[in-house]
């Protein structure tokens, strides 16, 4: 393969490179050439079929489809068609089910009760009298909205497992995202479009790179051979912004997970897809089972495998969740406004933006960046 054929180099061939090489190769009828370091394509949305069971899993953990953007969801079923899989996360707090996002059912069955929608407000107020009524962090904040009890069951052993933060360090925001509902809705996503694709992720993109204009280059650091290139070529990184310029100003932590596969001679191990695990006590944060993500598949076995998900320091190897910390955020800026200096680069994704983006999001941004920045510059060549 000659390098000097591509007028165009993708770095990272996940949803953010898919889909911007997807683009260029059909819209503007050029050569890309993807580069990833992995030994497949997909990044974090990758899914393999495990060998022992057959059951088709997400390497990276549970990935659910949704959108509200009806743009996103007619382009991505150009590629795929989607099941009818609605997302329900549960949490075993002492041996015992509860449903998240906390809601009227998780309230009733902690306090054996059996409030009505109606009531719920009265009940917290008097759960939460006397705590702050200026919370200042995501502690107090937790506490005065649902009270100390529901704080320390569901919310307080997970976020220490999953961020190894004292909650008193967080922003009180963070906890303003989370829902409380007052009724029995127990769906996680209220989008209007949502589901698995049908043939899993990695037949996405499949599709998406199997242009004929579309070379992928598995098993390479794009910085093994970025000497190779011609300089007037245009890149779109989607790998991290600080590897891109060796750590100029530092580098950006991140948070990275580790999956323990298991499998049980049972069909059926938990009742569904994604439990959480928030005590403490007990070392992994959920546990996955993804035979619940195809209910219209019959797989053909008695046996189903499950992913307990650790979360952990990043090692450099894996990066998962920025942790947007000041110093990391200042770091971030000037990051940023050193690459706005390079022309025909463009540094982006979730690790080049250092943001954690839904699906959705990904591919609303590549889109936008070929309709704004790269059809524009193709025009002015
Ligand atoms: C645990 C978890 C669960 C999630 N669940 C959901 C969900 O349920 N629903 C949802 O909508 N979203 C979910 N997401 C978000 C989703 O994973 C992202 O939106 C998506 O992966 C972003 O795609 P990307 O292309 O920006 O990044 P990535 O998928 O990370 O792709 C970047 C690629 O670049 C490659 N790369 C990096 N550096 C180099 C280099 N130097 N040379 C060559 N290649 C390189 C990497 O190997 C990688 O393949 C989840 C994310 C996580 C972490």
């Amino acid at each position: 393969m000659n390098h000097k054929d591509f007028s165009y180099i993708v770095v990272g061939s996940g949803l953010f490179g898919a889909v911007i090489a997807e683009r260029i190769a059909s819209q503007l009828q050029q050569k890309v050439l993807v580069i990833e370091k992995r030994d497949h394509i997909g990044g974090n949305c990758h899914s393999a079929i495990d060998e022992e069971t057959g059951i088709e899993y997400h390497t990276y953990g549970t990935h659910i489809f949704h959108t509200g953007e009806e743009k996103v969801w007619q382009y991505i079923n150009r590629f795929s068609s989607f099941n009818t899989y609605r997302h329900q996360v549960l949490s075993c707090y002492k041996n015992k089910i509860y449903q998240l996002p906390i809601n009227l059912e998780t309230i009733n069955s902690y306090y054996n009760l059996n409030l009505k929608p109606f009531e719920v407000d009265a009940f917290l107020e008097k759960i939460t009298k006397g705590e702050k009524s200026n919370p200042v962090n995501f502690e107090e904040k937790a506490i005065s909205s649902i009270g100390r009890e529901l704080y320390e069951a569901f919310v307080r052993g997970y976020t220490v497992k999953q961020w190894q933060i004292d909650p008193k360090a967080l922003p009180a925001e963070i906890f303003s995202r989370l829902p409380v509902r007052k009724n029995y809705n127990e769906n996680y996503y209220f989008d209007e479009w949502q589901g698995i694709p049908l043939n899993g992720y990695t037949h996405i993109f499949n599709n998406l790179l199997g242009h004929p204009n579309i070379s992928v280059l598995l098993n390479t650091d794009f910085f093994s051979i970025k000497d190779t290139f011609d300089k007037d070529v245009t890149i779109i990184y989607s790998g991290p912004i600080d590897r891109y310029f060796d750590y100029k100003f530092g580098t950006l932590s991140w948070r990275t997970l580790h999956f323990e596969r298991k499998v049980f001679p049972v069909k059926d191990y938990q009742g569904n897809a994604v439990i959480n695990y928030p005590e403490e006590g007990i070392p992994y944060t959920r546990i996955h089972e993804p035979v619940h993500l195809h209910p219209e598949r019959k797989y053909n076995t008695d046996k189903t495998v499950v992913f307990e998900e650790y979360s952990l320091p990043d090692n450099g190897a894996n990066p998962y969740y920025p942790i947007l910390t000041e110093e990391n955020i200042k770091k971030l800026r000037q990051y940023k406004e050193y690459a706005a200096g390079f022309k025909n680069l463009f540094i982006c994704g979730r690790l080049g933006e250092y943001k954690y983006y839904d699906m959705d999001k990904t591919i609303s941004n590549a889109l936008n960046l070929f309709e704004t920045r790269i059809k524009e510059a193709k025009r002015n060549q």
